[in-house]
Order: structure tokens, then sequence, then C-alpha cells
């Protein structure tokens, strides 16, 4: 099994990048519960058969879609180790957690937070997001809000992110209580920046309307064009209003690794809160999700639930309080932190952060390759390693998700779509750290082609 993925992320380049499930192999996956035992090599060639081929491709160097990383063998490996340890990273006194300690040690390192500053790793950055709404509520209301609810208080509170802020902001306004309305999107710039002036004054404005501005959610790295608010006017206008100041640094605060890209996110080191994942320009393998939070105190204070059969003792396995189950809604706890830290100690932070700057100039070579034909138009320039662009046609969004369609079904590349400006366009996030400049020529030739033939096609 261990050869068979070896050679699998050895040789991926000569699979297509994605291949359309057969419906045969579909309907293998719709037999009943196995009752009798399957030898494992049996089970093995299954999955050798019906699931390597038709895996959604995040490992191949032309994959191009939404926001997903590449992994690395490294995580591979650490990821076998976990699996066989078994470890339960919810509490107790074990080494597992231990790395988990040293992994929220080295991300307050990262951000430059305080000794006191809290972590925790879960799924991903959706769930971050969630976690840092929840503390945020906690700082506003008080300890009581755990028990009491919002209350008619929490009802007037207001949370603002730029309208490029990704959708699960909303939705961790909407499980949090709030509801999504009470999150106000602020407007951007060209570049999908947030307006701050707009904030400012949209925070005044609820003011006086008798709501309670608590929170603004900044964007270290939109998921649709890269692009990152201005994180050092955000935090000073959040502390100058004395508001909580979370940033979605879903991928982009890992630039933090690069000295490179570290300038584009001045500022984010002053947030009360950061949720960012590992499993993306850090390419570790899915899933580690990450959130960070100035005030250790605060993030205990919104999680922590004393329970009996939680005890915890200053000797044997029930010390070491307080654990990682006091700063998140997880009790079972898989080990996130090893493949995390593996991937770091062997690759070593500034080959990470080097990948993530390489893929920045790998977008900027893209872009010029596309100012460079006539029948292709730019609509998201590289503001870091995302570019949105589309062929030019009579029936430009038919054509463009034509050729989106067929890069996918053949196997060429797989970019993703989204709509700027209410153009349909191609959008190209370069995560995976195999992707090389002639992985772009490939995507650039075959659109043309494919482009021209969707326009004929008319
Ligand atoms: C990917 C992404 C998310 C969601 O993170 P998951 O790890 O997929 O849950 C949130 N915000 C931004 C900007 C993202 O790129």
């Amino acid at each position: 099994m261990l050869d068979d993925m070896l050679d699998y992320v050895a040789n991926i380049r000569e699979r297509p990048v994605w291949v359309p499930m057969p419906d045969a192999v579909r309907q293998h996956f719709r037999a009943g519960i196995s009752r009798e035992p399957t030898p494992l090599q049996d089970v093995h060639r299954e999955f050798m058969d019906f699931v390597l081929p038709y895996a959604g491709g995040n490992v191949h160097p032309r994959f191009m879609g939404w926001v997903q990383g590449g992994g690395t063998v490294t995580g591979m490996l650490a990821e076998m180790l976990a699996g066989g340890l078994n470890a339960n990273l919810g509490g107790r006194d074990h080494a597992p957690i231990e790395v988990e300690r040293q992994m929220v040690a080295w991300a307050r390192q990262l951000f430059g937070f305080p000794d006191d500053a809290s972590g925790i790793f879960v799924t991903g950055t959706s769930m971050a997001n969630l976690l840092g709404v929840l503390v945020a509520r906690t700082a506003k209301l008080g300890k009581a809000v755990r028990e009491d609810g919002i209350g008619q208080t929490g009802r007037l509170l207001r949370a603002y992110a730029s309208s490029a802020a990704h959708g699960c902001i909303a939705q961790a306004m909407d499980l949090a209580g709030f509801g999504s309305d009470a999150l106000r999107l602020v407007p951007v710039d060209a570049r999908a920046c947030m307006n701050v002036e707009a904030l400012r004054i949209m925070i005044t404005q609820d003011r006086a309307a008798g709501f309670e501005p608590f929170l603004v959610v900044g964007s270290a790295g939109t998921v649709d064009v890269g692009a990152v608010d201005d994180l050092r006017i955000l935090t000073d206008l959040c502390a100058e209003q004395n508001l909580w100041c979370h940033i979605d640094g879903a991928y982009g605060a890992l630039g933090m690794l690069s000295p490179e890209i570290a300038p584009r996110l001045d500022g984010i080191g002053e947030a009360h809160s950061i949720a960012f994942d590992f499993h993306k320009w850090g390419q570790v393998p899915y899933d580690a999700g990450f959130l960070l939070v100035r005030d250790g105190r605060q993030h205990y204070d919104t999680f922590a639930s004393p329970a009996a059969y939680l005890r915890r003792e200053t000797r044997g396995l029930a010390a070491g309080s307080p654990w990682p189950c006091d700063f998140g809604p997880d009790l079972s706890r898989g080990f996130r932190a090893l493949k995390t830290w593996f991937t770091l100690k062997v690759h070593g932070a500034d080959a990470i952060g080097a990948t993530i700057a390489r893929s920045c100039a790998l977008a900027q070579y893209l872009e010029r390759r596309i100012r460079a034909e006539a029948s292709l138009e730019l609509l998201a320039p590289a503001q870091l390693n995302i570019v949105g662009f589309r062929y030019r046609a009579p029936d430009p969004d038919r054509v463009n998700a034509e050729i989106v369609a067929e890069l996918h079904e053949s196997g060429i590349a797989a970019p993703s779509m989204t709509t700027i400006n209410g153009k349909l366009v191609i959008r190209a996030a370069l995560f995976n750290h195999r992707t090389q400049i002639f992985d772009l020529d490939a995507l650039i030739d075959a659109v043309l082609r494919l482009g021209a033939e969707a326009t004929r096609r008319q």
C-alpha cells in the first residue's frame, strides 16, 4: 500500500488531473454493508481500481481550482504514524499533546502573538472562523452568554466583513446565533480589498441607529482573487473603535513564512484572532485548520466545560490541564499536529515560505502570458497566487464554461470558475508546489485551442 501511494505521488504527472467516474464505478459504492471479512489485499485492490483513479486531483501539478493544497509525502507518512498511534488529542498528559502545544508556540512566534495566546487545530478555516466568532461573542457579552444565549443585547450586535469575504463568515454568524444578516458587507475597491472608509461610516451609522458593532473580519487573501485587506489600517480602526478584529487568513496568513510576502500582511500580528489552514499554502495533507487567539483566557472561557468524567489531576494521565478540548467544541480529536510538525521540520519553514513566494511568481508569469494573447482578457490580475481571465467570444459565458468543462473532462488541467464584475471567468489558483511554468503554458495553449473550437460550435 505504501509503495502504491509513493508511486502515485511520484508519477502523478502521467495521470490526467481528473477522470469522470464511469457509472459502473459509482455503482460499486452502492453495495450494502460488508458483513463478512474481506482480505486486506482485496480491499486494497478495490481501492486501486475504484477510488484512486477517480480522486479529485489536487495532488496533480495542473490542479488549479478553488483553493486546495497539494500535500507532501512527508505529510502522508506522518499520517501513517499518527494512524498507528491512534492518539486522542482531546486532552490528558502525553507527548502528542506536547507536539500540538509546540505547534501553537510556533504559530504564536510566526504572527508575533504574546506567550499567553492560545491556539487549536480544527478541520479547516470554516470551523476556525466559527470558533473565532464565538470567542468574540464571549468577549463582548461575557461568559454568561453560554447559559443565557445572545439575548436582547446580542440581537443588536453587528459584525463587518468585506463583500469579498468567504461565505463561511456569514455562516459563522448564523451558527453563533446572530443570524447572517447581522454581518454587514462592506464595499470593496477595484482590487477587492475592503474600503475601510466605508467601514468607518457603516460603524458610525449603525451606532446612531442603536446597533452595537463588535467584530470586524479582515481577509488575508480572498478566495476569489487573493485580495488582502489593509490589515494595519483595519487593526488600528478596531483598536480605536474597541472592536474585535478577526482575520480570515485561510490561505494568505501563511504568507508570513515568506520574507517577500509577509510585508503584504503587515498588521496581522495586531489582530485578536487569526484563522488559517496548513492544508492550503502550507502543503500539509487534509485536514489541518487552525485558530490562534491573542487572549488565551477569552478563548478558554468560550469553550471550557468542566465535567466529572473529564476531571483534571496533578498526577497521572489526567494531568496537564488545560487540554485542547478546553479551546473548542471537539472532545475526541485526531493528531493533525503531527503531519504539520513533520512538514515544517522536514522541509523547513523557509522552504514552505519559498514555495509560497514561488506560486505568486508563477501567477505573475500566467498573467503575462494572458496579457500577451489578444484572444484572452485578464479580469483578475495576480495579487498573490490567483489569476482570473477569460477567452474573448461573442458568447463569453457559454464559451468559457465549455472551455473549463473540457479542460476537466480531458484531464489536461483543472482550473475553476467564478464571477468577477458579473462576468464568468476562468480562475487559476496556484497552490500546488509541483506546478511548473510549462504547466501554465499547457493551460494557456489548451484554453486557446478549446476557446477557438467552442466559438466555432456557436
Ligand atoms: C478555503 C477558505 C476558507 C474555508 O476554509 P476551509 O479550510 O475550506 O474550511 C475560508 N476563507 C478563505 C479565504 C478560504 O480561502
